[in-house]
């Protein structure tokens, strides 16, 4: 069952207990205004089978809510509604028959309106499927205009032919509702679907392609916010800064190619590092990784540095440009909010930069806390 024609029966299902209640109420005060006029035990029987007919399909729609999802395409349950409708419309267009009174016109009438009033009803409640429309108002219609025409008087024939125009009036104006249903379905999937598509996007916007870890613009984000949660809570955050060593050459030795992968293995590696799920590893340049780890004092900080230092060397990617380690290896600076020069966000960023420099300049392959 395609998503569309799902929305369409949970439409129609919907829409369903409004007919539950107006059936047999309509019923009782129909019995009710021919009570006298009519056979006592013909009006029983009628009103026992619309309130069997109704029974069944509000058993019906009570096993359509409490269907399992797995259940959806084994029941045909569109066929199940619109056979319910026919129920209906087949009890309703017996009244135009059984009930009619022989000669009383006021008695006549009332049920070619009574009838007349069930399919104007209706439109709104089965438009969702037009068969289910069809179903319901033609056995409700027939027989009274039938019986109408046929009656052999002028009268009875001007009666019958106003309730055929007005079943016909009625029947158009259920296909174009049932159009409009649709055009409103298309509209609800289509809405449903741009919803999806723009979490996607949204979520594809803060990855980094290359990677696959957090961007720049995702590192932004998150350490304004963590700033303004520190602030407020009072609590500690660190930053560390790091950067590939000696990349450029890497690059000039094995190939731009072998150095996209190493970006992404040396990423993978330092996302791997951490294991708290507050904390963010994203790459803020080209070959410059920062990480944002929330209620963490520079003592803290710093075991994670080297621990990414740790993880990356432990990857034992070749460079032969290393003088010392013939791999490839980062250099760390880290900094946190219980330095005493941190003041704002910006000063945290400078001095976990001003510590990844210093940690290039001590000769590679180090952590620098900023003290
Ligand atoms: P240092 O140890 O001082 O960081 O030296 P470095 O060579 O790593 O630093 P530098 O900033 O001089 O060079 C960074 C190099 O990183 C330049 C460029 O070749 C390389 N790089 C930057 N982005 C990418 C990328 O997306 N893919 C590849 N393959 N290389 C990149
Ligand atoms: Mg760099
Ligand atoms: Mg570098």
């Amino acid at each position: 069952m395609s998503g569309k024609q799902l929305k369409l029966i949970e439409y129609c299902f919907n829409q369903l207990p409004i007919s539950l209640f107006v059936n047999p109420i309509n019923g009782v005060i129909l019995v009710a205004l021919l009570w006298g006029a009519i056979p006592g035990l013909l009006l029983g029987l009628w009103l026992l089978a619309l309130m069997v007919v109704t029974l069944a399909r509000y058993r019906l729609l009570r096993a359509f809510r409490h269907r399992h999802s797995n259940a959806i395409n084994r029941i045909p349950w569109e066929g199940a509604f619109i056979a319910g409708a026919g129920l209906s419309g087949l009890v309703w267009g017996a009244s135009g028959v059984l009930l009619m009174h022989p000669q009383s016109y006021p008695y006549q009438v009332l049920i070619a309106f009574a009838l007349g009033g069930m399919i104007a009803g209706a439109v709104p409640i089965l438009s969702c499927l037009p068969q289910a429309y069809i179903a319901f108002a033609v056995p409700t219609m027939l027989p009274v205009t039938l019986n109408m025409l046929l009656a052999g008087d002028r009268i009875h024939l001007n009666m019958g032919l106003l309730l055929l125009v007005f079943s016909l009036a009625m029947v158009l104006s259920s296909m174009r509702m049932s159009q409009t249903l649709l055009e409103l379905c298309d509209l609800r999937l289509h809405r449903d679907l741009s919803n999806k598509e723009r979490k996607t996007l949204e979520r594809l916007l803060r990855i980094d392609e290359m990677t696959g870890i957090a961007n720049r613009r995702c590192f932004d984000e998150t350490i304004k916010l963590e700033w303004r949660r520190g602030q407020r809570e009072g609590g500690n955050m660190a930053l560390i800064s790091a950067d590939i060593d000696n990349f450029k050459e890497y690059n000039d030795l094995y190939g731009h190619p072998a150095g996209d992968s190493c970006l992404a293995q040396v990423a993978k590696a330092m996302q791997d590092a951490l294991n708290r799920p507050g904390d963010l590893a994203a790459r803020t340049g080209g070959e410059e990784f920062s990480f944002v780890l929330p209620n963490t004092s520079l003592q803290g900080a710093g075991y994670i540095a080297e621990r990414l230092r740790n993880s990356v060397q432990a990857l034992n990617i070749p460079h032969a440009g290393q003088p010392d380690t013939g791999k490839v290896t980062i250099s760390v600076g880290v900094a946190a909010c219980d330095h005493h020069k941190v003041d704002t966000l910006d000063s945290l960023v400078q001095l976990a930069d001003e510590a990844l420099y210093q940690a290039k300049r001590q000769g590679r392959n180090g952590v620098v806390l900023a003290t």
